[in-house]
């Protein structure tokens, strides 16, 4: 079938495709389909925007007659009913149940905007310019994400400086070798320290595309008390290991901090719809009114599948709990494969993780050898080092069994242990 017109026509700038150059046709649950008919089991679930699986029957089920009645689609920030109901329901079975008291910002709808509205709103909120960042954080393409982004060819991209921001060490970046935040506490009590001091701080509690470094509870709880006797803000990005993605619907919810600010995005429409909520303690909300704004504010489809999938998992916690068992299921299965290579390593948190190898080439061969095997993976990191697998959180259990299976084939045939496959087979 015909993909010449991707070629020609669309920017280099494009980047999964070309390391899978199916032409996906349709997809449900943990698969996608290309229009040839072949079936991929899909391991990377849309870097983390299909937490609960493709096109979940009753959410899709919830658009098409959303459609059919003549739904508003767009709305700015206009009141619609589906926008009532999803903060009625936000409130009721994420923010109360935790204890959260936070106001609830649309912002674009983006994983980079609202994180771009966090950081104004935190320069905004404390008079300061000054944000810290972590080493290794991805935090968006725009250039206020960028500023407090790790990766050298992505800054790069930006075009000009990217100011007002530093970067720290993120948890474990020495090895053990250096007490934590021993520089970061000095140079704030140091009035000759030369460091101004930062607005917020902001973090991922599993850095998601640097490497699926996963901090230690301990660690976030010893940021947040630095950060509150310094009145420095706390600005947790969750777009990618929120919504469940590390076993809980928040992923700093087991080290008991509450962040002054929230970012979430990918998941949380529960169906792959562009939607995203900057979170922020009350206080914080000094904005006037439209001074941060954006066209895609409204997407009320979003809203529709975003509180019917709040209360299909998140209704009790028998969803976290069949999660937890699966997570357990990854992680045994991923240290298995660990057996074969030497020096390789588990990473990350709950449905947040992968492996890491010592020879840097080897996660993109095993991405390549698993794609021969008609499965979707994609690998992370500064070097791309590390294979990360982000199945969605409802997946069957065989399914999760099979795509651990053509994981240590795919890892026995990247590093010479075995031959190509025999045939290519559909994952069945
Ligand atoms: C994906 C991601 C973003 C950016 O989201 P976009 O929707 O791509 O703009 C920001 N922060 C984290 C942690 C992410 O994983």
């Amino acid at each position: 079938m015909a993909t010449d017109i991707f070629d020609t026509r669309e920017s280099q700038v494009r980047s999964y495709c070309m390391n899978w150059p199916a032409v996906f046709e349709r997809a449900e649950g943990p698969y996608q389909w290309s229009e040839d008919g072949t079936k991929y089991l899909d391991f990377f679930s849309g870097a983390g925007a299909l937490n609960y699986g493709h096109n979940h029957p009753e959410l899709r089920e919830l658009i098409v007659e959303y459609v059919a009645n003549a739904g508003v689609t767009h709305s700015m920030d206009m009141k619609t009913p589906a926008k009532r109901r999803f903060l009625e329901v936000f409130e009721k079975l994420i923010l109360e149940p935790r204890n959260l008291d936070y106001k609830v910002m649309f912002p674009g709808p983006t994983g980079t905007n609202t994180v771009e509205a966090a950081l104004k709103l935190a320069r905004k909120v404390t008079g300061r310019q000054h944000i810290l960042s972590f080493t290794n954080a991805f935090h968006g393409m725009t250039l206020g994400s960028l500023s407090v982004t790790g990766n050298s060819m992505k800054r790069r991209g930006a075009g000009i400086p990217l100011t007002n921001s530093s970067k720290i060490p993120y948890d474990d970046y020495f090895g053990g070798d250096v007490p934590d935040f021993i520089w970061l506490e000095k140079v704030l009590e140091d009035a000759g320290s030369g460091v101004d001091k930062p607005a917020a701080v902001i973090v991922e509690t599993v850095q998601g595309e640097g490497g699926l470094n996963a901090a230690r509870m301990e660690w976030l709880k010893e940021l947040s008390n630095l950060l509150k006797r310094h009145k420095i803000l706390l600005i947790v990005d969750d777009v990618q290991a929120g919504c469940g993605r590390t076993g809980t619907f928040f992923s700093f919810e087991e080290a008991g901090i509450y962040p002054d600010i929230v970012c979430v995005s990918k998941s949380i429409s529960g169906y792959g719809l562009a939607m995203a909520l900057t979170l922020f303690k009350p206080e914080l909300d000094v904005w006037e009114p439209g001074e941060h704004n954006g066209t895609f504010r409204g997407n009320n489809l979003a809203f529709v599948t975003a509180a019917r999938a709040l209360e299909l998992f998140w209704s009790d916690d028998s969803f976290q709990k069949e999660l937890a068992g699966k997570i357990e299921a990854l992680h045994t299965g991923m240290e298995k494969i660990t057996g074969h290579v030497k020096g390789s390593y588990v990473k990350g948190r709950g449905f947040l993780a992968g492996i890491s190898f010592p020879a840097p080439d080897t996660a993109g061969k095993v991405a390549a050898e698993a794609y021969k095997r008609n499965m979707l993976v994609e690998t992370s990191g500064p070097q791309d080092e590390v294979i990360k697998l982000m199945p969605p959180l409802n997946i069957p259990d065989e399914d999760l069994q099979k795509g651990l299976q053509i994981l240590e084939e795919a890892v026995l045939a990247a590093t010479g242990q075995m031959g190509e496959p025999s045939r290519l087979r559909a994952p069945h």
